[in-house]
């Protein structure tokens, strides 16, 4: 760890890209629970890959701040500025479980840590490993990224409670100006309000088909609830298209446009042109109503790789695939703004008090996101190597107790023997 704080160590974001040192200053947050349990152990791997991948050139200068109980019990706040200061200085960071405070008029430090940065995108990608027990009979097949907005829809936070005056304006304002009939019971109504925006949607969209168009995935795919909200989900749908035909026409195609040429020339038109632009690589985007969408990742989830959608139906939709392939308790996640450079990458557990302090929880979830972090600022080759170090350790039945107890012929490592076995490896 350092406090170095030279200019040349700081991560910048010129014309829309990272600028990074060779010896750039993270940011990172330990966590609470679990956190103080993994966080040393990710650094030290990470550390050591960075290490061998380029022949010591290259190192992370790791800088602590505080955030949660920790920061809490040092210097009496949950979330002090000079964390905030620090993301918003250093762009990347990286951050452990924290505990929600309660009664502190802070609903959630993750999600105050987004809305101070605007972290418009949470990413989550899901792949299997091999050797981690699964529901699936072909868990190989999943292999997803969803971008899930991150800012929107019923997660702002607009909602007014039963039986209270507040209530009683929004349905004053609801029956009398708007005409809104519709509320089955008004006197014991709780309402929230669902914004979805142009922009909103539009920034999330691009960042998931300009992921698509530089990683040479197939498709993108919007999932959304239109048929019911045609608005705000409907108008998700729309603007999504509306966007991939706007500013990625030379390459993407779109179902929309394959329905208009169906209509106007036919199916074999329509086929035809599909199929020339896939062969020109074109990014195929296509859309799904959200019920559709979570039976055929049962039944087809090869038909699928990069998922846009709005923040409810993401936060179902990260959790059910990262279940499918068994790893709920690993899944990696990212917060990020793609306009301005700022990202934190985090374990996406909770402190899992119950196993804190016992040497025995799983760091995959903050490893995998470290991996995440390595790749968003360009040191991929760090990243691959910790990702097939772990691919071998799984393979062979060497996990953590939570993962390995499911495993066929398990063996149940301590989060140290984990982490040692793991930095062996590399
Ligand atoms: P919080 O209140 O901070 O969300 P939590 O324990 O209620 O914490 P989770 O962290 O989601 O919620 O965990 C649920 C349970 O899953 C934990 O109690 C623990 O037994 C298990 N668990 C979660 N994360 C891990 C991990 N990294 N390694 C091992 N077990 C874990």
């Amino acid at each position: 760890m350092t406090n170095q704080d030279d200019f040349s160590n700081v991560i910048s974001f010129v014309n829309g890209a990272l600028d990074v040192p060779s010896s750039p200053i993270i940011p990172y947050i330990e966590g609470d629970g679990i956190g103080i349990d993994i966080t040393n152990y990710v650094k030290e791997i990470v550390d050591k890959a960075v290490y061998i991948s380029y022949s010591g050139d290259r190192t992370i200068l790791w800088k602590e701040v505080l955030a949660g109980e920790k920061a809490y019990n040092k210097v009496g706040q949950w979330l002090p500025n000079e964390t905030m200061d620090a993301f918003r200085k250093y762009l990347v960071g990286i951050k452990g479980p924290l505990t929600t405070p309660i009664g502190e008029g802070i609903r959630s430090l993750n999600v105050a840590l987004r809305q101070e940065l605007d972290l418009y995108v949470c990413l989550r990608p899901v792949r299997w490993f091999e050797g981690v027990a699964t529901p699936l009979l072909h868990p190989e097949k999943v292999h997803v990224t969803i971008f899930r907005e991150n800012t929107e829809d019923i997660y702002a936070g607009i909602e007014w409670a039963a039986g209270t005056p507040e209530l009683k304006k929004v349905l004053n304002f609801l029956q009398n100006e708007m005409g809104v009939a519709k509320i089955r019971f008004p006197e014991s109504s709780s309402i929230g309000v669902k914004p979805v925006s142009v922009e909103g949607t539009e920034r999330l969209v691009r960042a998931a088909i300009e992921y698509a168009i530089e990683n040479k995935l197939p498709s993108v795919t919007l999932v959304h609830k239109g048929n019911i909200m045609k608005f705000t989900e409907g108008g998700f749908k729309k603007w999504g298209y509306g966007l991939a035909e706007r500013e990625f026409s030379d390459t993407t195609f779109t179902e929309n446009t394959f329905n208009k040429i169906k209509v106007e020339k036919g199916l074999e038109s329509a086929v035809s042109a599909y199929n020339t632009a896939m062969t020109e690589g074109k990014v195929f985007i296509k859309d799904v109503i959200a019920d559709a969408f979570l039976q055929n990742t049962l039944l087809k989830p090869e038909e699928y790789s990069v998922i846009a959608t709005l923040n409810l139906n993401g936060d179902y939709i990260s959790d059910q695939m990262a279940a499918m392939v068994g790893g709920i308790g690993i899944a990696p996640g990212a917060n990020i703004n793609y306009k301005t450079g700022h990202a934190i990458f985090e374990a996406t557990h909770g402190t899992a008090p119950d196993i804190a302090g016992q040497n025995i929880a799983n760091p995959c979830s903050m490893l995998l996101s470290a991996v995440m972090m390595l790749d968003y600022i360009g040191w991929s080759e760090a990243g691959s190597k910790i990702t097939k170090s772990l691919e071998m350790m799984f393979k062979k039945g060497h996990a953590t107790n939570d993962l390995a107890r499911f495993m066929h012929d398990g063996t149940s490592l301590s989060t140290s023997d984990f982490a040692n076995e793991l930095i062996n490896l590399l």
